[in-house]
């Protein structure tokens, strides 16, 4: 069986004047196939409105995500922080399962004043409160996507995703190839480099697909700075080698287009993609 790799723009497309509602039908005219839907200042899509692109994206193939909200820390050291952190993620939860987002991707935190292993305690303990709230209201059709983050103060590191994952059902990576790119200080660096991503992936969560973002970055040594066009300038991580891997190791990849001309991008990670799986 073909892999299912999908591409797309992380939010509305640039020349698109339309309502959110019908962005599906842009997105396919396109010939693009995957939406993050950003609800990164506050989720604020009515349910009604929420089921129209559901329907839209549906009618159109278009796999749907969503960003919530940026100002999300489950490992605060403040309580009313982590109590807001978990609200904003339960009306995340519920607006996915209206618009049917088949990912809910989210930073996890920061380290603040904590240690990673003490910061990773006090998450859990969150995700647990997160979790049990949900299922309380009735929320069940939901899939958390934590991201591997791009500054050194956010938790997020590969390694962290992973114990996230592992520990909570309904968790599963998204996986930023330029947010790991700007933490190890320009670690990406070619095909291999990608593999023992993948690798990782599969032998500690045994994934077969994940979720996924990418753009080119600017980095300092405190991590990322600023997102890039594709090919602007020199900036990494390298996207050859990561179609490359993608079309190798034969996984269902939802590559999400971070770089500041979104579905432009997306169309030109697809054109590469295409011609590497045609020869
Ligand atoms: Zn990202």
């Amino acid at each position: 069986m073909l892999s299912n790799v999908r591409f797309g723009p992380a939010g509305n497309p640039l020349g698109y004047r339309g309502e959110t509602v019908n962005v599906c039908n842009y997105i396919h005219r396109r010939g693009l196939d995957a939406y993050e839907y950003q609800a990164t200042y506050g989720v604020r899509i009515s349910k009604q409105s929420a089921l129209k692109l559901k329907k839209n994206s549906k009618v159109n193939d278009v796999r749907i995500s969503m960003h919530a909200p940026y100002y999300i820390n489950l490992s605060s050291n403040k309580e009313d922080v982590i109590e807001r952190s978990i609200q904003r993620l339960i009306q995340s939860a519920k607006a996915a399962e209206w618009m049917d987002a088949y990912r809910i991707v989210f930073h996890p935190g920061f380290y603040t004043k904590y240690t990673p292993k003490d910061a990773m305690v006090k998450l859990h303990g969150a995700v647990n409160i997160l979790n049990e709230k949900l299922s309380s209201i009735g929320v069940s059709n939901y899939t958390f996507a934590p991201e591997t983050t791009g500054k050194k103060s956010q938790l997020g590191s590969l390694e962290e995703i992973i114990e996230i994952c592992r520990t909570h059902e309904n968790f599963t990576p998204t996986i930023d190839f330029a947010h790991l790119h700007a933490r190890s200080g320009g670690g990406i660096k070619n095909k291999e480099d990608y593999r023992i991503i993948f690798e990782k992936l599969e032998n500690e969560l045994g994934l077969k697909s994940i979720h996924s973002h990418f753009t080119s970055i600017e980095f300092t040594d405190k991590g990322e700075r600023r997102h890039h066009a594709l090919f602007e300038d020199d900036y990494g991580p390298p996207l050859e080698p990561l179609l490359e891997e993608i079309a190798e190791v034969g996984w269902n990849v939802t590559v999400i287009c971070e770089t500041p001309r979104l579905d432009e991008d997306a169309l030109v990670m697809q054109k590469i993609y295409n011609n590497i799986i045609k020869n």
